[in-house]
């Protein structure tokens, strides 16, 4: 039975195999940093802005710079965050505006090189729970950011429906079985991030997509080339 279940399963897959490796998209990323800082000068937009000079009192809790993880690896050699120009501009929006509730951003992961995406791919167990490096990110963009909602006088994070990059299903964006106050912290987030040009992952309460980041490549300049 084992083995004709596996049969079956094989003779389906064999075909899908094949029909996913028929047409290769070449994957442009700028790993030079010559021909980003020359993009840069043709379009200032495209600069990488280190987020906590221009947003002092934001908070950041790097991840993957630490063991603290869902790899339990460190994969980021600097604990910094980075973002395009304009994303950090509407970023800052947000800050303000949240400010004045004595609330905050708390930041976990922003710009994301390349080949640390793949690396995530190669090390993950799991292939399930990782991005495929085949298309890029939208953090290998400089246009996603991972990040939550603190407290500005305590530093610490308002109530959230999960840990940041937790599998469970009450990560889910729009999760409903939740008290009613941890839906009141996640829909403020939510709001605050689409009132400035955001729009949050399904499937990830903590993820955000700049509007516009197809008019940003795909990057792998190292952080301490920035
Ligand atoms: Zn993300």
């Amino acid at each position: 039975m084992k083995i004709s279940l596996s049969l079956i399963l094989w003779l389906f897959s064999g075909p899908l195999l094949f029909a996913q490796k028929k047409a290769p998209a070449p994957l442009k990323v700028v790993s030079s940093f010559a021909v980003y800082k020359n993009s840069c000068r043709q379009n200032p937009d495209k600069q990488l802005i280190e987020l906590k000079k221009a947003i002092p009192d934001l908070q950041l809790d790097i991840r993957y710079a630490t063991k603290n993880n869902f790899m339990k690896q460190i994969m980021y050699p600097q604990a910094r965050a980075f973002a395009r120009k304009p994303v950090v501009q509407q970023l800052q929006k947000v800050q303000d505006e949240l400010r004045k509730k004595g609330l905050g951003l708390r930041i976990y992961d922003a710009y994301r090189p390349y080949a640390i995406t793949v690396a995530f791919y190669q090390k993950a167990s799991d292939k399930h729970f990782v991005a495929n490096p085949t298309k890029g990110s939208r953090h290998n963009r400089g246009c996603a950011i991972d990040l939550s909602l603190i407290n500005l006088k305590t530093g610490k994070e308002l109530p959230m429906p999960t840990p940041y990059d937790s599998f469970a299903p009450q990560a889910a964006a729009d999760y409903a079985e939740l008290p009613v106050s941890v839906i009141r912290n996640r829909n403020l987030l939510i709001r605050t991030m689409q009132a400035h040009g955001f729009r949050v992952l399904k499937n990830e309460w903590w993820h955000y997509d700049f509007v516009g980041w197809q008019n940003y490549e795909l990057l792998d300049i190292p952080f301490k080339d920035l």
